[in-house]
């Protein structure tokens, strides 16, 4: 077993849970109404290594939206599909040093990177863009739920029907990327392109489905569960010929960006504090890898002033003070 001692863990897991449940500060989001209406004492951890030992703790059977998480699931997938080399043809890789959705571009016109709005916008504009839209989120929805090993990912039509009524910033944003000729040849309609960044933003997970999620990733893109291959861990062998390159490998590449990219504008924080890859969303979600051993999935709505979950970010910290999780403690 990957955490052999793991009562003693789990243990551990549910003081700082405890401790978490006692914070009261942030804000749950309320730029739509279906994310207003979330108690902010709603609050979960669940936790799946990668040899799929699992616990959870409060409310990880409540279904929620994945938001800004799905921006690292949809880079994972497209880089799987397509090669990091190509996705990255579109969208860069420095964190943006900007609020999420800011109309932004780098200094070659591209979105700084997949996990701020421009760029996940981007990313999915590449996926399966030869495919019609019902055939497109059809598939979506096969891979999240391969990457869940078969847990429970749903649809919230009222999240997505939301979002598309309250997106001038999206479409904004879009616009001014399509000025610069950001989307791909393949993208004739811009409406389009935004429905299915939506649509990806309001799947719906619970923390355990998500802490699966997190594992596969934990696992270099192998669901623990089922130990089938989600996410590639380089490209396959014909591809990479093609290509004549062999730093491209979606399993690792996605950490890294979640590393420098996954918490808003308080990435770099978060990088020194934890010192762990983890992506936020707008829902209260949190999730955090520990690359082979475990993912975590956090939720909890209230929102600091950066928009993540404060309980999430607090559990992070107090964690890697108890464990030497962090990138470098091994110094
Ligand atoms: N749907 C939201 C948006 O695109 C998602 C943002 C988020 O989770 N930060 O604005």
């Amino acid at each position: 077993l990957i955490v052999p001692s793991w009562n003693q863990f789990c243990q551990h897991m549910k003081e700082i849970y405890e401790i978490c449940k006692d914070a009261n500060g942030g804000k749950v989001a309320d730029y739509i109404p279906q994310l207003a209406r979330f108690d902010p004492n709603l609050w979960s951890v669940a936790i799946c290594t990668v040899d799929g030992q699992r616990a959870s703790w409060g409310d990880s059977k409540k279904p929620f939206c994945v938001q800004s998480v799905s921006k690292a699931y949809n880079y994972a997938i497209a880089a799987s599909e397509l090669g990091a080399d190509l996705v990255h043809h579109y969208v860069g890789q420095e964190p943006s040093g900007r609020f999420f959705n800011e109309i932004c571009l780098d200094t070659h016109n591209k979105p700084h990177n997949p996990m701020v709005n421009s760029g996940a916008i981007i990313t999915s504009s590449l996926i399966k863009n030869e495919m019609n839209m019902a055939d497109r989120f059809d598939h979506m929805l096969n891979e999240y739920r391969k990457i869940s090993g078969g847990e429970y990912v749903g649809f919230n039509n009222a999240v997505f029907l939301s979002e598309r009524a309250t997106a001038d910033r999206n479409f904004a944003l879009s616009y001014f990327m399509k000025e610069n000729g950001c989307f791909p040849p393949q993208t004739k309609n811009l409406a389009e392109a935004l429905d299915f960044y939506f649509q990806l933003c309001s799947l719906e997970v619970t923390c355990e489905s998500m802490a699966v999620m997190a594992a596969t990733l934990a696992n270099g893109g192998v669901c623990p569960i089922t130990e089938e291959r989600c996410i590639a861990s380089r490209p396959a062998r014909d591809v990479l010929t093609l290509m004549n390159s062999c730093g491209i490998r979606p399993a690792r590449d996605v950490l890294t960006l979640m590393n420098s990219c996954g918490m808003y504008d308080y990435s770099g924080q978060f990088s020194f504090h934890v010192g762990l890859p983890a992506k936020s969303g707008v829902s209260g979600v949190v999730i955090v890898v520990i690359p082979n051993l475990l993912g975590i999935a956090l939720w909890s709505p209230p929102l600091d002033e950066m928009g993540n979950s404060v309980r999430g970010v607090q559990f992070c910290k107090e964690l890697v003070n108890r464990f030497n999780f962090h990138n470098y403690d091994s110094l």
